[in-house]
């Protein structure tokens, strides 16, 4: 059972590894490493259950563009729990993963190939060690279907003649039950793997020479303070978190821990998104019914994009429209017919209206970034303010290519979109879909990036970071996939450095 913090009875406690946050990310690093046999110690702010406390912890200073936050619920997640609605993290054990949809996709080698018309693109990791990975995760998280699935061979044909009329046709896949860190960790913990709630990593304390991390301070509510003396750490807490805790660490270094460059909280990209606009089905999406329909999971699931031909000619940024179903239940299905209103059925069991989302990605821009504001939190860690702001390139991409999907669905027979409910292609009308990404980006070299193609902290070579904060640019949708290839990626490379034995009986990393 993981224990609280301030029940621990030692207050420095020494582990091998130390991984900071429960959700996806971090608990993928744990597992691997524990599963190696490696001693970690997983210290999480939250507890486990909703907590107001630890929340606020994460509030934070918006500036620049609008973003989701409780006090308009009413537009956000109305499927989740009262207490959840609006947040676009969640601090408590499992993390924001405890409410994620679990729409799981890959990147795919063209999306973190450079590209001429973006800024700042290209990712320097080799895609074959990135694809490795996601086959692991694909196999361990059983994210596929047999190609003889009935669910499969629809959306296989449905996919194949949006392809011909020259879409981008993305996939991704849900699973039958959404996976939870939470009880990931759960089941793993053991002799290898412990785990502490309520401990909020407030303090990282580099050693004497001043080059590796050496001890993790955490706090618990109560401000009792526990030292967690480490090999090497991971920082698991999120694309917002991640840079607030790097830049706050400024006691030993005075921009901040892995600043050299001015690179921490740089770079913050979302996923703007629009929804709630609506299709009517024309022939061909009537044809392939079946392939956007919501079936039962575990379901391989696919939504658009414009073709690559477009893309590169339009220089567009990656865009994905979700066409969701809008679903009736038997009785609404009869009462509506009662009464002559709509049905969304017709008689060949095909869906008559669908909600349309679109979702795009961002060019990385240096100055939409995360910086320190002046007023402490509960536990005296300043907190962050977030100017989330689009380029040009942004604005632009977002309406060329909403505008450009509308005219090629009319043009395919796909359907006719209608903006009839307050919603439009601007991207100005658009909210951000909680993944944060690029604030301690990935780079070839240290003029480039924060942390190198393995996560690593060029600064500071035994601290880690698990989390979509490293990718240097984020396609349109789902990064979580990315995150958990990415963290278990991690866990072996930390793996084999700690199997080279260090030859005094210092704590400084292997
Ligand atoms: C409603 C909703 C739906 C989503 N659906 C999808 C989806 O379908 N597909 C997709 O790919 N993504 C989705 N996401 C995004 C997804 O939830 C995140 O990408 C994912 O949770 C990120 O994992 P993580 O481990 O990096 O961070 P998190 O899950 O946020 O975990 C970070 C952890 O760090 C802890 N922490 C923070 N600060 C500290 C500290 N100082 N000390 C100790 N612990 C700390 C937090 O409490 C938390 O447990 C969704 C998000 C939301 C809000």
């Amino acid at each position: 059972m993981p224990v609280r913090s301030q029940d621990v009875t030692a207050r420095t406690i020494e582990t091998q590894v130390a991984v900071i946050g429960s959700g996806p990310g971090g608990a993928e690093v744990a597992i691997q490493l524990a599963r190696r046999g490696i001693r970690v110690t997983v210290l999480e702010s939250g507890l486990d259950m909703f907590d107001p406390f630890a929340n606020a912890l994460n509030e934070a200073e918006y500036v620049g563009r609008r973003h989701r936050n409780a006090d308009t619920p009413e537009q956000f997640q109305q499927y989740l729990p009262a207490n959840y609605q609006g947040l676009n993290r969640v601090r408590e054990f499992g993390g924001t993963g405890n409410t994620w949809t679990g729409k799981w996709r890959s990147f795919s080698a063209a999306d973190v190939a450079p590209r001429a018309w973006v800024p700042h693109s290209g990712w320097p990791i080799d895609y074959g060690d990135l694809d490795a990975a996601y086959r692991e995760v694909i196999a361990a998280y059983g994210l596929q279907l047999g190609a003889d699935h009935p669910r499969d061979a629809a959306l296989t044909r449905g996919a194949r003649a949006f392809a011909d009329a020259g879409f981008g046709v993305v996939e991704y896949f849900n699973q039958g039950k959404t996976y939870r860190s939470k009880d990931a960790l759960l089941a793993a913990e053991g002799a290898t793997l412990s785990i502490l709630l309520d401990a909020t990593a407030v303090r990282l304390t580099l050693d004497e020479a001043g080059t590796h991390l050496a001890e993790v301070t955490c706090k618990g509510r109560s401000g009792d303070e526990l030292s967690v003396r480490c090999q090497h750490a991971v920082l698991a807490t999120g694309g917002l978190e991640t840079p607030r805790i790097l830049l706050s660490n400024h006691h030993q270094r005075p921009t901040g821990l892995g600043n050299g460059h001015d690179l921490v909280g740089r770079f913050l990209q979302d996923h703007p998104k629009i929804q709630n606009a609506e299709l009517t089905p024309g022939p061909l999406l009537r044809r392939h019914n079946r392939a956007v329909q919501l079936l039962r999971a575990p379901r391989r699931c696919l939504c658009l994009a414009p073709g690559e031909a477009d893309r590169r000619k339009h220089e567009l940024l990656d865009t994905a429209v979700f066409i969701k179903a809008k679903y009736q239940s038997v009785r609404d299905v009869l009462a509506n017919r009662l009464k002559g209103e709509p049905i969304m059925i017709d008689g060949r069991k095909c869906w008559t209206r669908f909600n349309v989302t679109y979702a795009s990605e961002q060019a990385p821009n240096p100055d939409s970034r995360i910086t320190l504001s002046t007023t402490p939190d509960a536990l005296g860690v300043p907190r962050m303010v977030v100017d989330w702001r689009f380029t040009d390139l942004d604005r632009r991409s977002f309406t060329q290519s909403a505008e450009l999907l509308a005219r090629r669905f009319r043009e395919t027979g796909i359907g006719v979109i209608d903006y009839g409910h307050g919603e439009t292609t601007e991207l100005g009308e658009s909210m951000d879909a909680a993944h944060h990404i690029g604030t301690t980006r990935m780079g070839a070299h240290p003029r480039e990036g924060v942390v190198d193609v393995n996560c690593t902290l060029f600064e500071v070579p035994n601290l880690h970071i698990a989390s979509s904060a490293v990718f240097p640019t984020g396609i349109s949708y789902s990064p979580t996939m990315t995150i958990v290839a990415l963290s278990r990626r991690l866990a072996g490379h930390i793996a084999r450095r700690l199997a080279v034995v260090p030859t005094s009986g210092s704590m400084a990393a292997s």
